[in-house]
């Protein structure tokens, strides 16, 4: 090596991490992630890649903004429950609680007497304010731990009568017959995929019944020849020894009451006054908050379920229990925004984009996602581009935002039903670098 070498001439470690922004970083990140990165960076030095000066500068453009691998991202697909994304974003409003519950909080303690306090009092309360059909409320980690808990407390070893029509598959090839099943309750199928009529659960009560399940089969739709049993019909299943049979309806999407919008969308308030004594349900797909399983119905089986052992092992952190209930008292969610967004404010901010990039708007069906409310479009706006320029929004170069658009028959769209307005400047400085790129053609043909 000559003593003029460039590779003679990359700072040496410790300097770098000495030097302010670098140590800044690493206050922010930790030295392990800052460390890692000036060593690449110095690599690509030796290599010749960059200049030996620009080492810190590499070394720092490497560095996330967050000591998490998890990027934010902007929604511009048009999928409001977007499951890839994470369901819900949260409001504002949950966001300030769980910052707030980040530190110490009083999630079991009474500040008026000092004492223990019961855990989640406040978001149970807030439920119970808002479904006053439920006499009581539980919360645990996902709509599927809700149904867990609730069939083995009711059923294990035991029978869960189910209709065929309602064995559905969620997603990510999770069952709910297998959910079942690993509790140890046995299925008792009733009916045909198409047709349950109320005979077929009759029949099939007996003494070794624990409860009967509806399941709202969320992510599809059987059209035809096709009939099931309501709630208000299976209410009063009765055993052989004259014992109710309890009814479990798992509502999927989290409504708590009825949203026009939606007319095909159970929800918790109508389903319990129709006679379900429990329901169980999602935090984070239509309710808008976090992820979170909901039980709300009869007091006295909401309390058998809380004292099962398994509970503890299901049971919510305090950044949940903040969140959902912020959900549950606060503002509209950005999940209700969006689903109520009308087409013409929807129109008004795609144009205003389009008439800043020199594009075009094209008129587009969004979605609820999550599994949810599948024949329901959605009509909304979005903002075409290039394909090529899709790519560079979920990659772009420095610190701009990841947008994700879609692509539908060879056309990139941006749709600006999931962005929140106040997000529209950063949409647009994200558009522009990603279409300012060589080789775009200003209009696709
Ligand atoms: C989404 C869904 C579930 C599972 O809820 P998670 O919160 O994802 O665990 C269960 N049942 C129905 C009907 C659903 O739609």
């Amino acid at each position: 090596m000559s003593q003029t070498d460039p590779r003679r001439a990359v700072p040496r470690t410790d300097t770098l991490l000495a030097s302010p922004p670098l140590a800044a970083a690493a206050q922010r990140l930790g030295r392990p992630w800052v460390r890692a990165a000036v060593t690449a960076a110095q690599d690509r030095a030796r290599r010749g890649e960059i200049a030996p000066d620009e080492v810190a500068e590499a070394a720092l453009r490497a560095l996330p903004a967050r000591a998490s691998s998890l990027s934010s991202v902007l929604n511009a697909t048009g999928v409001v429950v977007h499951t890839n994304l994470g369901r819900a974003p949260l409001s504002d409003a949950a966001v300030d609680a769980v910052v707030d519950a980040a530190g110490y909080v009083d999630v079991e303690l009474d500040l008026d007497t000092g004492l223990r306090g019961r855990r989640g009092a406040g978001v149970l309360a807030a439920l119970g304010e808002a479904v006053p059909s439920a006499g009581g409320a539980l919360v645990v980690n996902n709509g599927a731990a809700a149904l867990l808990l609730a069939t083995t407390t009711l059923a294990a070893g035991r029978e869960v009568v189910v209709s065929r029509g309602e064995l559905v598959e969620i997603g990510d090839g999770f069952r709910l017959p297998d959910l079942i099943a690993s509790t140890g309750a046995r299925l008792r199928e009733v009916g045909t995929t198409n047709r349950t009529h109320l005979r077929d659960y009759t029949d099939a009560v007996g003494p070794e019944t624990g409860c009967v399940l509806k399941v709202h089969p969320s992510n599809f739709r059987v059209d035809g020849f096709v009939s099931s049993v309501g709630v208000e019909s299976l209410r009063d299943l009765r055993r052989p020894d004259g014992s109710h049979v309890p009814l479990v309806a798992d509502i999927g999407s989290g409504l708590l009451a009825p949203d026009p919008a939606l007319p095909d969308e159970p929800d918790a308030s109508t389903v319990l006054r129709a006679g379900a004594t429990i329901v169980t349900a999602s935090g984070d797909k239509l309710l808008g908050g976090p992820q979170a399983g909901l039980i709300l119905g009869d007091a006295d089986v909401v309390e058998r379920l809380r004292r099962h052992p398994l509970a503890r092992a299901l049971r919510v952190d305090k950044l949940t229990l903040a969140a959902l209930e912020a959900t549950v008292r606060g503002p509209a969610t950005p999940v209700h925004d969006a689903l109520h967004a009308s087409a013409d404010s929807l129109r008004a901010r795609a144009e205003r984009l389009a008439v800043a990039l020199g594009r075009e708007v094209v008129a587009v069906s969004g979605r609820v996602g999550g599994g949810g409310a599948p024949g329901v479009p959605l009509p909304g706006w979005a903002v075409e581009i290039p394909v090529a320029a899709v790519e560079r929004l979920r990659r772009p170069a420095g610190r701009l935002p990841v947008v994700l658009a879609r692509v539908d028959d060879g056309q990139g769209l941006v749709d600006v039903r999931c962005i929140p307005p106040s997000r529209d400047g950063d949409l647009r400085k994200a558009l522009e670098a990603a279409l300012g790129g060589d080789e775009l053609p200003s209009q696709t043909p």
